[in-house]
Parts: C-alpha cells; sequence; structure tokens
C-alpha cells in the first residue's frame, strides 16, 4: 500500500502491451529506445514481453498473455504501486476479444495518474523525458490518498 504514495524512483518500472497488429511498431520504437530502456525494469503482457526480450536481448518481467488475463494483472500492478508507467499500443482499427479488459487497463491508468503513451510519438515524448530518470511523485486524487493512508493507519493500529 505504501508503494502507491510513494515517489517514482529514477528507475522506472515500465510496462510494455501491443496488440498483434501493433507489436511491429512497439518493437521498432524499443529498439530505437533500446538504450533508454535499458536503465528501468521491463514489464509486458505474455507475447509483447517475449517478442521483446527476444529481440532486445534485455529481461522483460512477463505476465499472461494480454486476451487471458494479463491487461488485468497489469492494472492490479498500477493500483498497487508497483508499476510506473505504460505503453499500451492498443488497434483503434480491430476490436479485440478482451476489449472490456483494454478500457479497465486504460481506467486504471488514469485514476493513478501514471504516464500512458498509447501510440509512438506519446512514447517518444515520455521515454526522453527527464522525469524518466529522476523520483517523481505523481500528483493523486485526495480521495486516493485519504482512503490509502486510512488503510496503512488502521493496519498499524
Ligand atoms: P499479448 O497481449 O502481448 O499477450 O499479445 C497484448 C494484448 O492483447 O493486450
Amino acid at each position: 500500500m505504501l508503494d502507491r504514495i510513494a515517489a517514482m524512483r529514477p528507475k522506472k518500472k515500465i510496462a510494455l502491451v501491443a496488440h498483434d497488429n501493433k507489436k511491429r511498431e512497439l518493437l521498432e520504437w524499443a529498439e530505437y529506445n533500446k538504450g533508454r530502456l535499458a536503465q528501468h525494469e521491463l514489464y509486458g503482457t505474455g507475447t509483447t514481453g517475449q517478442v521483446i526480450e527476444q529481440n532486445l536481448r534485455l529481461p522483460v518481467h512477463k505476465f499472461q498473455s494480454g486476451p487471458l488475463g494479463g491487461d488485468q494483472q497489469i492494472g492490479a500492478r498500477i493500483t498497487e504501486g508497483m508499476l510506473d508507467c505504460l505503453v499500451f499500443f492498443w488497434d483503434p482499427l480491430e476490436s479485440q476479444p478482451h476489449d472490456p479488459d483494454v478500457r479497465a487497463l486504460l481506467r486504471i491508468a488514469v485514476v493513478w495518474n501514471i504516464p500512458v503513451a498509447c501510440n509512438r510519438s506519446s512514447a517518444d515524448f515520455i521515454i526522453s523525458s527527464p522525469l524518466m530518470t529522476e523520483e517523481y511523485q505523481p500528483v493523486l486524487p485526495n480521495y486516493i490518498r485519504e482512503r490509502v493512508l486510512g488503510i496503512i493507519e488502521g493496519e498499524a493500529a
């Protein structure tokens, strides 16, 4: 719980997800930014994680494949404060069997105010931001801060 309201460390935990028609684009982006990505800890849905790991030769913590629950696992980790940043190349031209999970993941990233890139330009802006290698404290809505702090105080009592 404390992790959720703690500042992001200079070494970020980045989640990478791409739908099938967008995997090539994410891979090209990741290859171009390999040096920057290597400074952080990488996570990904099953197939995306495998593609990145094999081609970049960087370790990636892999969750389930997206349609099998990987998006939900990433959403849960964001809620727990275990992931700092989401690069999610979702396919705007094709519906997915797990569209409700896709929507839920995007929603939870907004709730917890983490940086999210859904296309290559946004991903370029995020990965090249000086904040990526500095400590950063996301501002959380008051109701979240109060709720998380309330739970921590309750556990300590
Ligand atoms: P995948 O999942 O990386 O296992 O293909 C991505 C997704 O469809 O959300």
